[in-house]
């Protein structure tokens, strides 16, 4: 379905499926240069974006695809919202159409090199890293994927890297992107919602490395047994970062710092006490960080500047308040069971645990472990808060209250809190039940912790 080159893009009839953010970018730059474009949502499209495309001269179906609208495509361009299971896949995939990524479409005419990032957890924190060290360097580098600029809105810049942040998503429909750095930060159960099985699922994580030759470099996490089991797959020996050092490990812990493989030999970075990102989870993400800068030979000041200034990331354990006593946290993009785990383990008790949400799926019981050890009173919301109370209750865990919005999350938090306690927003599940998204719910978290009157 993907055969597609640079040249392919002119006076092609294209349909842009889902008007995300990407999808309109992609649509102005196919546009741009000659095409025929049209685009088609499932849902109802904004009144903003209505006004863009009409400006650009592109029409629109919303509220549902036809066939007819879809099947007069040359090629489709599609947004990682939609399931490749939905039923315009499978039109495409009747006729012949070819369907792509924006992602996939960005490669054939980028000329700047790419580090391109993936993985369960972890990714935009890691983007976030790389783009300060790369601009710590001195280097022009530009952010963007799954967060900020769409990639296609790179093309023709002046900038010596983009920093890429890619979705299994994204990945689904990408085929011969081929970024100078892969990096696979971790890979565990997540999205089973929507991937049919693991195997898929890794199967689409390691597309990012699929097109890489000998020049480019694939980096991933030695630590993380799906990482390796995976390096058995890709065509190019995978590098690692790990917490122990060994063969092909590029940057790893030992006696508190975290060191880095440069030509000359090992070299200490610096100290873990001086890292300003909390937790075990975020050691990772600095590992990959340093063995990308041992790739680059960046001076190790700037990769200490780098690490020193990303001080903490909206919505993922953002302290956001401090109320006689009481510190609250967002971590409102803990969207799956794994991020909450990583977060309580990273926070010291007393621990007052906000969560619930659309439930993604996965193992609970090591959260409901976690939940016991570390947690003294659980305040549930969402579709999950009875499923999550009943796998407490069965665990004799009963420090539990349900409450229906936000504000009576915040406020029944407070009610059960003391001195000294960190009030923790970490849902373990996504926000669609309640939220737009999770930026919206760590907004409305926020909000209302603002609101207390104590
Ligand atoms: P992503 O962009 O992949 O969703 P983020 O950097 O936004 O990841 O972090 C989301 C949450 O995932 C964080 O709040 C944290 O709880 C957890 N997390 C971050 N890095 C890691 C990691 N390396 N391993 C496991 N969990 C992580």
């Amino acid at each position: 379905m993907s055969k597609t080159q640079a040249e392919f893009w002119q006076g092609r009839r294209v349909v842009v499926l889902g008007a995300a953010r990407s999808g309109i970018a992609a649509a102005r730059f196919l546009k741009d240069k000659g095409n025929t474009v049209s685009l088609s949502d499932s849902g109802p499209i904004s009144g903003e974006i209505k006004a863009e495309l009409a400006e650009l001269g592109i029409p629109w179906e919303e509220g549902g695809h036809t066939r007819e609208w879809l099947t007069q495509a040359e090629a489709i361009i599609a947004s990682p919202g939609i399931p490749l299971t939905a039923k315009p896949f499978q039109w495409a995939q009747a006729e012949g159409i070819p369907v792509l990524s924006e992602i996939e479409l960005a490669g054939q005419f980028l000329k700047i090199p790419v580090i391109a990032v993936t993985g369960s957890n972890g990714k935009t924190t890691t983007v976030t890293l790389i783009h300060a060290l790369l601009t710590e360097a001195g280097l022009r580098a530009g952010l963007g994927g799954n967060i900020g600029t769409p990639l296609i809105s790179f093309v023709g810049q002046e900038l010596d890297w983009i920093v890429a942040e890619l979705s299994s998503f994204q990945l689904e429909t990408t085929y011969s992107f081929k970024p100078q750095i892969a990096l696979l930060l971790n890979l565990y159960p997540n999205h089973l919602d929507r991937h049919p099985s693991m195997e898929s699922y890794f199967e689409i994580k390691s597309r990012i490395f699929q097109a890489q030759d000998a020049n480019d470099w694939s980096l991933s996490n030695g630590d993380n047994p799906w990482c390796q089991a995976l390096s058995q797959h890709t065509k190019q020996p995978l590098q690692w970062f790990s917490r122990q050092a060994g063969p092909q490990v590029w940057a790893w812990i030992e006696a508190g710092q975290l060191w880095r493989q440069m030509p000359a030999g090992p070299e200490a970075v610096i100290a873990l006490p001086e890292l300003p990102l909390l937790g075990n989870h975020n050691q990772e993400n600095c590992l990959a960080v340093l063995a990308i800068s041992a790739r680059l030979k960046i001076p190790v000041e700037a990769v200490r500047r780098a690490l020193k200034k990303v001080t903490g990331i909206p919505h993922r354990l953002e302290k956001v308040a401090e109320l006689q006593g009481r510190v609250f946290i967002n971590d409102s993009k803990a969207t799956n069971y794994l991020a909450t785990q990583k977060a309580l383990e990273s926070l010291e008790p007393p621990l007052i645990l906000i969560a619930g949400g659309r439930d993604k799926g996965g193992d609970l019981h090591p959260l409901i472990d976690l939940i016991h050890s570390r947690v003294k009173a659980v305040v549930l919301l969402g579709e999950a808060a009875p499923h999550f109370a009943q796998e407490l209750q069965k665990r004799e865990y009963n420090q539990i209250s349900v409450v229906n919005t936000m504000q009576e999350a915040v406020e029944q938090a407070w009610r059960v809190s003391q001195p000294k306690d960190q009030i923790l927003l970490s849902p373990a599940c996504a926000s669609y039940d309640m939220f737009h998204n999770f930026e919206e719910r760590g907004e409305r978290f926020k909000a209302d912790v603002a609101a207390l009157t104590p």
